[in-house]
């Protein structure tokens, strides 16, 4: 039987696979089984952030691999206390800690809100408020997190202490932050899942001006976003407002499982002994592909992310079959004409690899996709936009 059949049978049916196998790749560009190529506007859903095989992540990786792959956490390592380090020094935050994924690193964050709120608020502050629309992940505590009622059904009961506000709605979200029950905030500055779309700056400037005037935590979930995926390191530098705690994950590690939750000055102290932890977390081979990955996310790099994303929409703004470009940096939605999956099979029978959010085209591309090869792909969804 081949990958596709073994799949079918032999793997929980919980995907919508596009009917192409992968079977290696080099930079943006991915090779199926066949031997056809694409450019991948993808990259492994913002993961492979310098795209496939990157030379220099590989020999770090592998490096890493050679040495020790795995200590338990019982033990110092230094690949993960270096990176702890690089983080902290790159965003100002005081203390990380690792875990595999971004519904982990966003259950850190969620545990570390409760668990601040019952230090300091006994008995009264036991909500964690988050946006319509948003998505934090799969797990019982993350679903119940995010504002969707589609991923809601058939996995009740969840835990309470969650609530639901209206992205952009200044004046209705101040109003539930100011009952007595809500200590935190959890938001994604560009709502990925939910459909590319960008928190106007006034409002979260505004929630972010009240929650620091009334000791509420204001918690980013920069999983998507993060890693240099907007044009700056993290998105919240673009907003002006710094998060008393913030989740990453995809494109940490480019390509290999990381997750991180980074503290500040208010969280820093929060988590103690025991109180969480994680087998996997802070793997050496992870840790090293990330060093490696921060490493290269430099001025140069963030500026390269800039001008790609200047590129994409001065091409399909305002193009033949475009409503809206959304989104910020090489993290956008298209609104099209034509249903966005018919556009997807379209580029795809053409050597282009694009996404969807709901109803939207998505583009997620290595950071560092050459720009001939981003203008070769850019020039085929055009044409597929129009059609
Ligand atoms: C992908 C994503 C998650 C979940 O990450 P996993 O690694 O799949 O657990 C959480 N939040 C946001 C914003 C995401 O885009």
């Amino acid at each position: 039987m081949d990958c596709k059949q073994l799949d079918r049978q032999y793997i929980a049916g919980t995907y919508r696979r596009f009917d192409l196998a992968l079977t290696d790749g080099a930079g943006a560009v991915a090779h199926d089984a066949d031997g056809a190529s694409y450019i991948d506007l993808g990259a492994g859903i913002a993961v492979n952030t310098l795209g496939y095989a990157d030379e220099g992540w590989v020999a770090a990786v592998t490096a890493q691999l050679h040495a020790l792959q795995h200590t338990s956490n019982l033990y110092y390592s230094t690949p993960c206390a270096r990176l702890a380090e690089a983080l902290c020094r790159r965003t100002g935050m005081q203390r990380v800690f690792f875990s595999n994924s971004g519904a982990e690193a966003n259950e850190c964050l969620l545990k570390t809100a409760r668990k601040y709120m019952s230090d300091r608020y006994p008995g009264v502050r036991r909500t964690v408020l988050t946006l319509q629309n948003s998505f934090h992940g799969r797990t019982i505590a993350t679903l119940a997190a995010t504002g969707q009622e589609v991923f809601h059904r058939h996995f009740g009961p969840f835990p309470e202490g969650f609530d639901f506000v209206a992205p952009g709605d200044t004046a209705g979200t101040i109003e539930r932050l100011s009952q007595p029950d809500v200590g935190a905030i959890l938001v994604e500055l560009v709502q990925g899942e939910g459909g590319v779309n960008a928190l106007p700056r006034d409002y979260v400037t505004a929630v972010y001006d009240y929650c620091r005037a009334h000791d509420i935590l204001f918690l980013i979930d920069e999983v998507q976003t993060g890693n240099g995926r907007t044009g700056t390191l993290y998105a919240y530098e673009q907003y002006g407002v710094t998060p008393d705690a913030f989740s990453t994950a995809k494109g940490l590690a480019g390509g290999l499982p990381l997750g991180a939750t980074l503290f500040g000055e208010k969280t820093a102290d929060v988590l103690g002994p025991g109180d969480h932890g994680s087998t996997f977390g802070g793997n050496p081979v992870a840790a090293a592909g990330a060093l490696y990955i921060l490493d290269r996310l430099d001025d140069a790099l963030l500026a390269g992310v800039r001008r790609r994303a200047a590129l994409v929409r001065e091409t399909l703004e305002n193009a033949p079959g475009v409503r809206s470009v959304s989104g910020l940096g090489l993290m956008l939605g298209i609104e099209s004409v034509r249903p966005a999956a018919e556009v997807v099979e379209g580029c795809r029978a053409r050597g282009v690899l694009v996404l969807t959010a709901k109803e939207k085209v998505r583009l997620l591309p290595p950071l560092n996709i050459p720009e001939d090869l981003l203008r070769q792909a850019l020039q085929i969804l055009k044409e597929e936009l129009a059609k």
